[in-house]
């Protein structure tokens, strides 16, 4: 057996003597630093609004349990709510699929009125148009629904321009033509008198208004979403569609309608554009 190697005595520790007369400087002891807590700044939970402020970074909402890192994430849709992301796309599905019945419903109307109206020459019978109003009135009222779900407030958006102004206005004018689509139905029931086939001129006049109006909310709207997608693309449609739309439709309507048919596939790109992103976001979470 090996000596183990005696070990240095300890130092003796330093004992103040209380009649040494002469005070001892006190000695500074660093103290450890404190472990590093992060707290939150003030900005309200991405899926219920909760003011996270003061809470632990690494923590949760407590409203929610949303993730707080994620709320004080760069305001992208990727870090947005699941349930604002599925109303958005599920908006956008809906928009695309009624202007693609609207077009089918238009297309087989207007095929059968000229096949009944041609031998005889007549005007189109009553109930051709109550046929084609109540089966537009579904569709539109799903444009509708479509188009408040793409328009969803993000209950998380603290940016200082939250798209507010135009996403309100496209709304109202959701509002308008709902009710615009539910009175044109119902006038069709009425027999085609006088009184009735202005009423109802009157009411797509205003429904033409509110769409217009719209379409110009829209697209400022979507060149506030489209930025937090990113989508440098789809912010670059909307751009340029919010002044090319109204001119392909009103310039070049007097060409066959063909000025308003572009017109109508470019807006449907760009909101078929919209649409894969938000899938993709969904399907990345
Ligand atoms: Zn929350």
């Amino acid at each position: 057996m090996t000596e183990r190697p005696s070990e240095p005595d300890p130092p003796e520790p330093e004992i103040d003597e209380p009649d040494a007369g002469i005070p001892l400087e006190p000695v500074e002891i660093e103290p450890p630093p404190p472990p590093v807590v992060r707290t939150a700044p003030a900005a309200a939970c991405r899926t219920c609004g909760y003011n996270v402020e003061g809470l632990l970074i690494d923590g949760r909402c407590p409203e929610c349990g949303f993730p707080i890192q994620r709320t004080l994430a760069a305001d992208v849709l990727a870090n947005s709510s699941p349930e604002y992301l599925a109303a958005l796309h599920t908006g956008a599905v809906a928009v695309l699929t009624s202007i693609i019945l609207m077009i089918v419903i238009g297309v087989t109307a207007f095929i059968v009125t000229i096949a009944i109206t041609m031998p005889t020459g007549d005007v189109p019978p009553h109930w051709l148009t109550i046929v084609s109003a109540m089966l537009q009135l579904p569709i539109s009222l799903l444009l509708v629904w479509g188009w408040w779900r793409l328009s969803t407030p993000d209950p998380a958006y603290t940016g200082r321009d939250d798209g507010s102004t135009a996403r309100r206005v496209v709304r109202v004018m959701l509002v308008i033509a709902g009710a615009a689509a539910v009175c044109r139905a119902a006038v069709s029931l009425f027999p085609q008198t006088n009184v009735f086939v202005l009423t109802g001129a009157g009411i797509g006049v205003v429904a033409f208004i509110a769409f217009a109006v719209r379409y110009f909310a829209e697209m400022l709207y979507l060149q506030w979403l489209t930025p937090r997608i990113p989508d440098q693309t789809a912010y670059k449609q909307a751009r340029l569609l919010i002044w090319l739309g109204p001119v392909l439709f009103v310039v070049l309507a007097l060409c066959f309608y063909i000025g308003p048919l572009i017109a109508l596939i470019l807006y449907c790109l760009l909101i078929d554009t919209v649409r894969r992103d938000l899938k993709a976001i969904r399907a990345a979470m």
